[in-house]
């Protein structure tokens, strides 16, 4: 079978259940296409043919004796390297992780160790997750398929790479700002941020704990929903985990993808959009809304007046969890440890020495803007505003949910932006996550779903929003504007993504 790797990952679970392909075929075919293209996209940081390969043979053994498997058994799935995976690096893009190896999986990545999902590698991404372009991490850009000039988003732009690339067909990010939503928009795939708790954290590196969340990335709906299903669910190890039942997120994906939203209440959040937002992202989106109305749902305009002082409270709320959380990077239990080159050695030279060389610019800027809004005297001022206003924003929701059961938005104002374009304005960078940002301050599950190209030829993507524990809404709706939107086009907006490069295999820029 030619050009397996070009398949959603339904399909190819299919063909694995029917006996027409092999996990082991399916696996090397994209350990293949990672040896092609990832020299020239960057997506991996770390791939493991032979770990992946044994855990094929063993989902392929598995299904031969007559195990009952779940869904997703032997499609290969990217993680990305923020999170924990026993006896691997697990780096988070950063100097100061670049060596270590968990004792431990994070539970997501139990999961698909114990469903048969064969890991390919681990996926690049800005430094401990923060930013908008995976330009800041350690180990050099990804770069974005469509284009290699562009940035993939931030910071899994490694996961939403790998996907768009067809280096595997599904991937695992988190989002704690936008970082599973934006890079899907503007890499044309799909990506999802569940309601906080619906997915376990633990073995996640923690950035800011009350905003990070672990969530889905695919080619379609489809996929994205088998995936958050296999990812869902309560876990005692972690203490914001919500103890009920998952999502059914595939029901609902299939309900909206025969194209059932009919009588559905859709919002569109009037600040996020006009000013700012590029031209041919508007007009994709206001299309996808007429296709939405076509199909029987109703739309409205809801205005969510707080949203304006969202990226200002993310931006204090975010470094300040993040100041305290990096705080166990010191040089004593784990991780890089530098001697300071001159004077004496104490703990807290060596604490210097080892953050001044282990972390980058924006992780250093972070920790010091978090620092300075939780000292005293200012905590008032800086976190405890910023805490206000996050009510503020759940409030701008609440009120929303009480007229309509979905908002929508354009994911981010732009498309892909160049590399370098906004490596030394950290303002502009934020900027990229202004729609995406309310989302992860409440709470509250949001999508990313795949809308068409702006007039630079580059993809778009359209934010679902839904209330917190309501994730199926966002599948069902997703679902229905990818049918709608496929039907119009004649083919997932990916087929059309300009062939990549045969660049040589990867041998340089990554940690090895
Ligand atoms: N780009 C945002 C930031 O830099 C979001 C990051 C994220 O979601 N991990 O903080």
């Amino acid at each position: 079978m030619s050009d397996l790797t070009r398949l959603g990952a339904a399909e190819m679970a299919r063909l694995l259940r029917d006996g027409e392909l092999s996990s082991v075929e399916l696996t090397q075919a994209h350990l293949d296409r990672i040896e092609a293209v990832d020299g020239a996209v960057h997506a991996f940081l770390q791939t493991l043919p032979e770990a992946a390969l044994a855990q094929a043979q063993a989902a392929d053994a598995a299904r031969a004796a007559g195990e009952d498997l779940p869904a997703l058994a032997g499609v290969p799935i990217a993680v990305k390297d923020v999170l924990a995976t026993k006896g691997l690096r697990t780096t988070c893009g950063s100097r100061i992780l670049e060596n270590w190896i968990p004792a431990y999986d994070a539970t997501v990545v139990r999961k698909l160790r114990q469903a048969h999902l064969p890991v390919l590698g681990k996926t690049n991404m800005d430094e401990f997750a923060m930013g908008s372009s995976t330009e800041h991490s350690a180990f050099g850009p990804t770069r974005n398929p469509w284009d290699l000039e562009r940035i993939p988003g931030g910071s899994g732009g490694g996961s939403a790479a790998a996907v768009g690339a067809f280096e595997a067909p599904l991937a695992l990010g988190s989002d704690t700002g936008g970082s599973i939503r934006q890079p899907a928009a503007v890499t044309g795939t799909v990506g999802v941020k569940p309601t906080y708790g619906a997915v376990s954290r633990y073995g996640l590196v923690a950035m800011a704990s009350s905003l990070d969340q672990v969530g889905p990335v695919a080619r379609n709906v489809l996929d994205t929903a088998l995936l958050h299903e296999l990812i869902g669910g309560h876990d005692p190890k972690d203490q914001t985990s919500l103890n009920e039942p998952v999502a059914r997120a595939v029901d609902a994906a299939r309900l909206g993808l025969g194209g059932d939203v009919k009588g559905l209440r859709v919002g569109i959040v009037r600040e996020l959009g006009g000013r700012g937002y590029q031209r041919g992202v508007l007009d994709r989106f206001d299309e996808a809304l007429g296709e939405l109305r076509s199909l029987g749902a109703s739309v409205r305009e809801i205005s969510c007046p707080s949203f304006r002082y969202a990226l200002p409270a993310y931006y204090l709320i975010m470094p300040s969890e993040a100041s305290s959380n990096l705080a166990r990077f010191d040089a004593m239990r784990y991780g890089l440890r530098v001697d300071p080159q001159t004077g004496p050695v104490t703990a807290e030279t060596v604490m210097g020495a080892t953050r001044a060389a282990g972390f980058g610019a924006e992780v250093k800027r972070r920790i010091i803007l978090g620092t300075y809004a939780l000292s005293a005297g200012y905590y008032d001022a800086y976190y405890g505003s910023a805490q206000k206003v996050r009510t503020l924003i759940q409030q701008d929701f609440e009120n929303a949910w009480e007229q309509v059961d979905v908002l929508v938005s354009p994911t981010s104002p732009t498309t892909a932006f160049k590399l370098g374009e906004k490596l030394d304005d950290p303002l502009a960078m934020y900027l990229a996550d202004v729609a995406t940002i309310p989302v992860n301050l409440a709470g509250i599950p949001g999508m990313s779903v795949p809308c068409g190209l702006a007039e630079d030829r580059l993809p778009v993507g359209f934010q679902i929003l839904a209330p917190a524990r309501a994730d199926a809404f966002l599948y069902q709706v997703g679902g229905a504007l990818e049918a709608a939107l496929e039907a119009k086009w004649g083919a997932p907006l990916l087929a059309r993504a300009p062939g990549l490069p045969q660049g040589p295999s990867r041998t340089e820029g990554g940690v090895k």
